[in-house]
């Protein structure tokens, strides 16, 4: 686990772990930043899956910081890749709370569900990749909304932002004082060096218009710096990233819903959006299939309830 200081008391924690059974973020291991805010209210921010807790704990506990203090868990929403880790952590931590979006906390106090869709998405061997869902009882959550305040860390305000699409319960975190936002998997995956980004899908419940909506409620906060949970803090221009991101969303968008009217296969689109990204479709570095799908299981479930069925 890489750690590097990112601002005075915040450390960014980055590790690779397991494999990307799915292939849905990349066709290796894992990537996945986690940060620690410390001070008086010590925070841990998207910790990630419990396959790499303890690692992440012993990470703050080099820096001289006491574990047992942390004061709050707050993954960036309920994948097993940002919160799995969660239930392992609370029951660690004798002092933590997990800090949950109303609509992902029924997911984390009876994990059934969030461990079937995990096993769906990323096959039988997932425990083997993320390790173990364990659940988070009700004392131990803190339920936050769009605009809530939290104090992390000493007194600094990091204000919930509601970015749904990735999931319908998604929060980033904005550190008002620094310009600092924490987007978890809402504004796409940046994997440096590729000079594209992805969008923000992934299986099986991708929403299009809701993922557009939160990237434009991000550009509004001009944030100074953007903290994506795949790549860790980035270096580039946020508004700059921040537009590409938009426009790989929207396009990927138009070319699968031209596809599907055309009749078109997932094989089809898929080649299409390599065309469309890629002088050199071959020079693609991995597959859009997942990102077809995760496009047209939408579309098709928006087509379905404009029909009303
Ligand atoms: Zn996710
Ligand atoms: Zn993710």
């Amino acid at each position: 686990m890489e750690t590097e200081q990112i601002f005075p008391g915040v450390w960014e924690f980055r590790a690779t772990y397991g494999r990307d059974t799915a292939e849905l973020f990349t066709d290796g291991a894992m990537p996945h930043a986690a940060w620690f805010v410390a001070g008086d209210r010590p925070a841990i921010l998207d910790p990630g899956p419990t396959s790499i807790a303890e690692e992440l704990l012993d990470a703050i506990r080099k820096l001289g910081q006491d574990t047992d203090a942390i004061e709050w868990v707050a993954p960036s929403h309920i994948h097993v890749d940002h919160a799995g880790g969660s239930g392992w952590l609370t029951r660690e931590l004798p002092r933590a709370k997990a800090v949950f979006h109303a609509r992902g906390a029924p997911f984390m106090r009876d994990p059934a569900r969030l461990i079937a869709g995990t096993a769906e998405v990323f096959g039988d061997s997932w425990r083997d990749v993320f390790g173990d869902i364990l659940p988070v009882p009700d004392d131990r959550m803190a339920i936050v909304e769009d605009g809530d305040a939290l104090d992390f860390g000493s007194g600094g305000a990091y204000r919930v932002v509601f970015t749904p699409g990735h999931s319908l319960d998604h929060i980033s975190l904005y550190d008002e004082e620094r310009g600092a936002f924490y987007c978890g998997h809402a504004l796409g995956n940046y994997k440096p060096p590729r000079f594209l980004p992805d969008p923000p899908m992934t299986l099986p419940y991708f929403d299009v218009d809701a993922s557009v909506a939160s990237i434009r409620k991000a550009r509004e906060l001009a944030p100074k710096r953007l903290l994506p949970a795949h790549s860790g803090s980035l270096a580039s221009n946020p508004a700059i990233a921040i537009d590409v991101v938009e426009r790989v969303t929207l396009e990927i968008g138009e070319v699968v819903k031209g596809g599907m009217a055309a009749g078109k296969s997932d094989a089809e689109m898929e080649t299409d959006v390599r065309a469309h990204l890629f002088a050199d479709p071959a020079k693609a570095d991995r597959s859009y299939m997942p990102v077809v799908v995760s496009y047209r299981r939408y579309y098709e479930r928006r087509a379905r309830k404009a029909a009303g069925a």
